[in-house]
């Protein structure tokens, strides 16, 4: 076991490596590390720990990288955040203003993309259980698009539509059967996955769409999973979607837009990861000839990289075999980890721990699951207690995902642009943590 865990740590790239693939960090020797030109010691002595950071310059930057690669393809393609991976209002906002539309996924994501400032008709509203009242609310607000996942939801919708007098547009969103590589619960395109209509059955189903009067269907979509990191699942998907569209066409079906789906991995251990530039080279090849209006709903690969979580050291505890680190953030805050065996490079702040020996250590959180375990074997210096940490990557499917478990707050969120670090998400005050509970009166004394 220790001889695998060294090994396995050897193969961790080093603070260096990990620092030359992210430009928005930087070491110097007084302050440590910063965030475009902000230290995190400052952020962490004026927002406590733990603390989600965010680099706007990070977030517009892959943004217009994305954007200007679907531009010099010739593609006409729109890019709607996928704002489940981060719903900050801050993050929906800085990519609204840069013309993003949004992909939401709940009636809470459509009211928080709305509080955003996005236009509804640039909404397009996902999800394999969509509730009557979400639709309803999403039609009356006059939604971009509702990507429908089964014949039963196509056939609420229409009446629901019928009812309210409006026209609803729809995509059907079509399950392809490809294996996208990915974890298990990170998979959604196999005929398993509970996601999308089975493709042999769209094209039926497409067109009694086309036939009803409070539908407006507009085309077709994918999603086949997210965090994949090479491009055959996606070449597959593709080509099945571009024989689907030749199909209804043949049949003399409208198919206006192809929505790609998101999935779009990163480099979280600096692992070779497909650029925008290749991704849309793809989506040129198969998709592009077809002159359909393209929508992207990447999440992750816009805000991912973008953000890290800020934690102090609680303290270093020396167990039988092994150190850990306990730090004041944990599975709670940060969940992936536990829930996908996530890997996250883990980096001091202090500059002086940068070159100091390192040994293995496993970081942990303070909850009381032996899962709330951020790293196995990581090979750190010595991290006394109040040393500051960075879980990297951390942008995508954290915040989100946190929960209050052992009734810790939410922490807060800070943006960082232009050297000057603003509060996004205050820290949950710990009353509200007791704000809607209620103790009944049998239980109430006097
Ligand atoms: C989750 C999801 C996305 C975004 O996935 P990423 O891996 O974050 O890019 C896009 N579209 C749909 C329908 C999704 O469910």
């Amino acid at each position: 076991m220790a001889a695998f865990a060294r090994a396995d740590a050897a193969a961790d790239p080093s603070f260096a490596e990990i620092l030359a693939l992210r430009p928005h960090l930087a070491i110097a020797p007084e302050v440590g590390l910063m965030v475009d030109g902000v230290p995190l010691a400052r952020i962490a002595a004026e927002h406590a720990t733990p603390t989600w950071v965010y680099a706007a310059s990070a977030i517009s930057g892959r943004f217009r990288a994305l954007a200007s690669a679907l531009a010099e393809a010739n593609l006409d393609a729109r890019i709607h955040y996928a704002m489940k991976a981060n719903d900050a209002l801050a993050i929906v906002r800085l990519l609204g203003s840069l013309g993003a539309g949004a992909d939401v996924v709940s009636g809470g994501e459509f009211h928080a993309a709305r509080a955003a400032g996005i236009a509804p008709s640039d909404i397009v509203f996902s999800g394999v259980g969509k509730t009557e009242a979400e639709l309803r609310a999403a039609l009356a607000a006059g939604v971009g698009q509702i990507n429908v996942e089964s014949a039963e939801e196509l056939a609420m919708l229409d009446a629901l539509a019928a009812a309210m007098g409006r026209r609803a547009p729809v995509a059907l969103r079509v399950n392809p059967d490809v294996d996208a590589g990915t974890h298990a619960k990170i998979t959604t395109g196999r005929a398993e996955n509970k996601f999308g209509i089975p493709i042999g059955e769209a094209p039926a189903l497409y067109a009694r769409a086309a036939g009803s009067r409070a539908l407006r269907v507009r085309g077709v979509a994918v999603h086949i999973g997210s965090q994949i990191t090479a491009l055959a699942p996606f070449r597959a998907a593709y080509a099945r979607l571009a024989e689907l569209v030749r199909a209804l066409r043949a049949e003399g079906l409208p198919v206006e837009r192809i929505d790609c789906g998101g999935g779009l991995g990163i480099p979280y251990r600096n692992e070779p990861a497909p650029s925008a530039a290749a991704f849309v080279h793809l989506l040129r090849e198969t998709l592009g000839p077809l002159g359909a209006t393209l929508m992207l709903e990447p999440g992750r690969w816009l805000v991912g990289p973008a953000g890290l979580l800020l934690a102090r050291v609680v303290l270093e505890k020396h167990g039988t075999s092994r150190r850990f680190v306990i730090l004041d953030a944990a599975m709670n805050d940060l969940i992936r980890p536990a829930l996908y065996e996530a890997w996250h490079a883990i980096v001091p702040v202090a500059a002086a721990r940068w070159h100091a020996p390192a040994t293995p250590a496993d970081v942990v959180g303070p909850v009381c699951e032996s899962g709330d375990t951020f790293a196995t074997a990581r090979m750190l210096p010595a991290l006394p207690p109040g040393e500051l940490v960075a879980i990297l990557d951390a942008g995508a499917y954290g915040a989100v995902m946190s929960s209050t478990y052992n009734a810790r707050p939410l922490a807060a969120a800070v943006m960082v642009r232009a050297g000057e670090a603003a509060v996004i998400r205050r820290r949950q005050p710990v009353e509200a943590l007791i704000a809607q509970d209620v103790i009944p009166h049998w239980l109430a004394s006097g």
